[in-house]
């Protein structure tokens, strides 16, 4: 027997909370991977919709910490003692972490969607991107995009929802150069940017199609979808075919749910095994968080 074996095993309970998440990959993502990192952990699901009204997450005690979805990111944000300074710039958290009797709410979704697109399209030009659709996702990706000092343009079908996503991030980043506009406003922009993100639910399953005109695609863009369900949408499947370096859904899922496991354990998960996770659990056919 080693010192460390003499030592207690640390337990790990992670709960992911939201409602209609009984698809959720998120448990077979997390176990796998903590299985391979010799942990100690157990996540569960916590579905709102099963849950009595007025459920707070300090019901749940002796919880390591949670994961938030849909639709209780932003709203969740009354029942915690501290936010991580990115957490309180997007006014959105996915990943709680408890100690002494604390909740920290931490946002993982935009270091998530940086670390894919960095391990994943390695070299690619940030000087200007495009991203389109200025909701939960794209408010991630801008703010993700603006603290890697690129120039960020967002349209969206609502255009006051873009607007209103460029001035909290110009107000909390300064320096920062994010503008917003109509979703019309993506055939002006396209021409001159580096590359283009799919922030938009268009291409998942349910929502089918090409989120903006496939003919703004051009080979010298990269193209990045944030949809992983499935992980071959439309976009990719025609930015592919264009000679555009892509990037889909799958990279922002794996990193955000490392960078989440690392917060709530402390240890270092191994994204390109979480890849292949995540590749065993979809097999093509698409899955939930
Ligand atoms: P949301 O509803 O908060 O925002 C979507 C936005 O897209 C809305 O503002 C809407 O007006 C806009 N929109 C829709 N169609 C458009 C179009 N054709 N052109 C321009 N704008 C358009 O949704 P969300 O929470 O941001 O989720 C979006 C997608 O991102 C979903 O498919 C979700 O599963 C995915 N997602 C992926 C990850 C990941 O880790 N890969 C993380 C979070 C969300």
């Amino acid at each position: 027997m080693t010192p460390a074996d003499a030592l207690p095993r640390v337990v790990h309970r992670v709960a992911l909370v939201g409602a209609g998440i009984g698809a959720s990959l998120s448990p077979a993502l997390h176990e796998r991977e903590a299985a391979a990192l010799g942990l100690d952990y157990r996540y569960t699901l916590l579905d709102l919709d099963l849950l009595p009204a007025g459920w707070t997450l300090r019901e749940a005690s002796g919880t390591t910490g949670f994961n938030v979805t849909h639709p209780v990111k932003q709203t969740v944000l009354d029942q915690l003692d501290d936010l991580s300074p990115q957490a309180r710039d997007l006014g959105a958290v996915n990943t709680v972490t408890v100690s002494g009797g604390r909740l920290t709410g931490h946002n993982t979704d935009h270091s998530g969607f940086l670390a894919g697109l960095r391990h994943g399209l390695p070299g690619a030009q940030l000087g200007r991107v495009l991203v389109v659709g200025a909701g939960g996702a794209g408010s991630a990706v801008a703010y993700a995009l603006a603290t890697a000092g690129t120039r960020v343009d967002v349209v969206d079908a609502d255009p006051g929802r873009a607007v209103g996503l460029a001035e909290r991030l110009t107000a909390a980043l300064p320096g920062s150069r994010v503008t917003g506009g109509p979703a019309a406003r993506a055939a002006e922009v396209a021409p001159v940017v580096d590359g283009i993100v799919n922030a938009t639910p268009i291409g998942m399953t349910g929502h089918p199609g090409m989120p903006f005109d496939p003919a703004l695609l051009a080979a010298r863009h990269w193209v990045a979808d944030v949809v992983y369900r499935p992980l071959e949408t439309t976009l990719v499947v025609t930015a592919r075919a264009r000679g555009c370096r892509v990037l889909d859904g799958g990279a922002m899922l794996v990193a955000q749910a490392a960078d989440s496991i690392a917060l709530l354990t402390g240890s270092a998960p191994d994204p390109d095994r979480m890849r292949r996770h995540l590749a065993a659990l979809v097999d093509g056919t698409g899955g939930g968080r």
